[in-house]
């Protein structure tokens, strides 16, 4: 029942319909979509000539920007791949995914061609493309560009002038467009390859093709049945580097012919300057954003009436900042749930007053679940008990880049298992209890570390809390908490650990706690539990608990 309709197809369709709509809002400078479209053109031209064709992974590293939003639809125009990484990376953390994809072409910010560089030998990498990203914006806003975020200053470090061998995106630009010579990508290509597992294991490239991604911009307009074509302006926040950035922002955004103002990071200061020129009408984003964005508008009396749609996703989404977010902006705010290879959702609350907080909501138009015993997935377990979350529909990806034995191991038959252990209500709704990977077997026992985490958070000393569970060398797992402070208070562990024995069956309780600063978190603020881990073993072998 699915559009056979390509990303190409789909902005071109845009474009009929909206050739002097606003498509791009950076800081101000704004892009029609028939200037998009001219200059999708141009860079595919541009690319072409440099050897790209249809197959070849292309990979984009920058933050949001036009030149992104260009050279996505660029890549995709010649039937090639895009590749997203993330763009403070470092040479390190980049090594293995470029050897795994293979790209001979990188666009990249002009701040890290010497990252990308470096990654020449002992990859297939020719030719780096360097974004200027403050050309043309007005000398005020190039500030904004500065991205103080902690892998920066890491990353800093390897900053020098680009290199010579970088081609300037103007090359790319200035390319004469050759519209309808290139061959043209069909629905069943690959459009973007998307590596994850960062927070579980070895990153994977999840291959999504046009099919998986126009499908799930087609649910989610019908999801969010109020956005109105050529009248919406999207808050694009999240990076475009996630599935959610660039599928619940920017491409769900193409389809409607919305105005798409792009942040070049997730920054409150950012945001408000943006609501300040032109409330958005949805705003896609995570919890802790939601949080920071009501917050700050308060403390400085800035407005955010006027936000009618919030989906928000990637963590759980608390009762109170729903509350909270509502109140300030008199729109609605759901939680969605997904994966990048669902590209990314399949489930999410119904987007009216029926929506459940607490709960992830029901699936996805023709969206199938099912919650399985994660020991027999051939059984669904009962109602109410907790299962492993199995999903079938059109958004599912087909496989990891060259891993058949791991593209296997993430389908049951047709079925994919997202590895997050779930729950279903006698209507419908299903609730994350929490990931297959992260439950902690203690003598024998589960342990769900969001429960323990849910029962410290109670604690009047605790602001947060990450709770692991350590090899103890016989096959077991001790479980440890991690434990950040609230404001002016010092955890004391005597006084957790009555309060855990309060609240939970003693195999749950934490054998020992660790006092930390903050607690690690990936740029869409999800804890990463295997960083706890890694922190906590540091500690434990510096000495005694916290
Ligand atoms: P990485 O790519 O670094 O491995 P990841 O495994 O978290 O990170 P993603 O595909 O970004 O990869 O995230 C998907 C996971 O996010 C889901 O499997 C689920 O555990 C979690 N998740 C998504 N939405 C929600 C939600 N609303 N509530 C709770 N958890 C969620």
């Amino acid at each position: 029942d699915y559009p056979d309709r390509s990303l190409v197809d789909q902005l071109e369709l845009t474009v009929e319909r909206h050739a002097e709509r606003v498509a791009l809002d950076f800081l101000g400078r704004t892009t029609t979509y028939a200037e998009l479209a001219d200059q999708v053109e141009r860079v595919a031209e541009g690319l072409r000539r440099l050897g790209v064709g249809p197959g070849d992974p292309v990979a984009l590293l920058m933050p949001n920007c036009p030149q992104h939003v260009v050279a996505f639809h660029a890549v995709v125009r010649l039937g090639a791949v895009v590749v997203e990484h993330n763009p403070l990376y470092t040479s390190e953390e980049l090594r293995a995914p470029f050897a795994d994809h293979g790209a001979r072409v990188a666009v990249v910010w002009d701040k890290v061609v010497p990252v990308v560089d470096a990654l020449r030998e002992g990859s297939a990498l020719e030719h780096v493309v360097a974004v200027d990203l403050t050309a043309a914006l007005p000398l005020g806003k190039r500030l904004a560009l500065r991205l103080p975020v902690a892998k920066a200053r890491r990353a800093r470090a390897e900053l020098t002038a680009p290199a010579p061998g970088a081609v300037p995106w103007a090359d790319l630009v200035t390319a004469p467009p050759v519209a309808g010579d290139h061959p043209r990508p069909t629905a069943d290509d690959v459009a973007l390859v998307l590596y994850t597992s960062g927070t579980t294991g070895i990153p994977k490239g999840a291959e999504l093709r046009h099919r998986n991604l126009v499908a799930n911009c087609v649910q989610g307009r019908a999801w969010v049945s109020g956005l109105r074509e050529g009248e919406e302006t999207f808050l694009v926040a999240l990076p475009l580097f996630h599935a959610y950035g660039v599928t619940v922002s920017v491409l769900l955004g193409v389809m409607l012919g919305a105005r798409l103002v792009l942040l070049p990071k997730p920054d409150v200061d950012l945001v408000l300057d943006a609501v300040g020129r032109r409330v958005p009408t949805f705003v896609p984003a995570v919890p802790p954003l939601y949080r920071k964005i009501a917050e700050e508008a308060q403390r400085r009396g800035v407005s955010l009436q006027g936000i009618r749609y919030g989906l928000s996703g990637a963590m759980p989404l608390p009762a109170e900042l729903v509350e909270r977010w509502e109140a300030t902006t008199g729109g609605l705010l759901v939680e969605g749930y997904g994966l990048t290879e669902t590209s990314p959702v399949i489930v999410g609350n119904p987007m009216s007053t029926r929506r459940r907080p607490g709960a992830i909501g029901v699936p996805f138009p023709d969206t199938e679940v099912r919650v399985a015993d994660r020991d027999d997935p051939d059984r669904d377990v009962a109602l109410g008990e907790p299962g492993e979350l199995l999903v079938r529909g059109p958004q599912v990806f087909a496989g990891y880049r060259g891993r058949p034995e791991e593209t296997d191991a993430a389908f049951h038959d047709a079925w994919f298992r997202t590895g997050d252990v779930v729950t279903m209500s006698e209507d419908g709704f299903l609730t994350v209890v929490d990931r297959v990977k992260e439950l902690i077997i203690t003598g024998g026992f589960n342990v769900y570390p969001s429960e323990v985490e849910a029962a410290l958070r109670t604690h009047a000393d605790v602001a947060d809390a990450a709770v692991v569970g350590v090899p103890d060398g016989s096959g077991s797992e001790q479980v440890v908490a991690a434990v950040v402070a609230a404001p002016g208070r010092t955890p004391d562990p005597a006084a957790l650990d009555a309060h855990a024995r309060a609240a939970l069956t003693a195999y749950k309780v934490p054998r020992r706690y660790v006092v930390l600063d903050e607690l690690p978190t990936n740029p869409m603020g999800k804890v990463l539990r295997r960083e706890v881990l890694a922190l906590v073993r540091e500690r434990q072998e510096a000495g005694p608990a916290v």
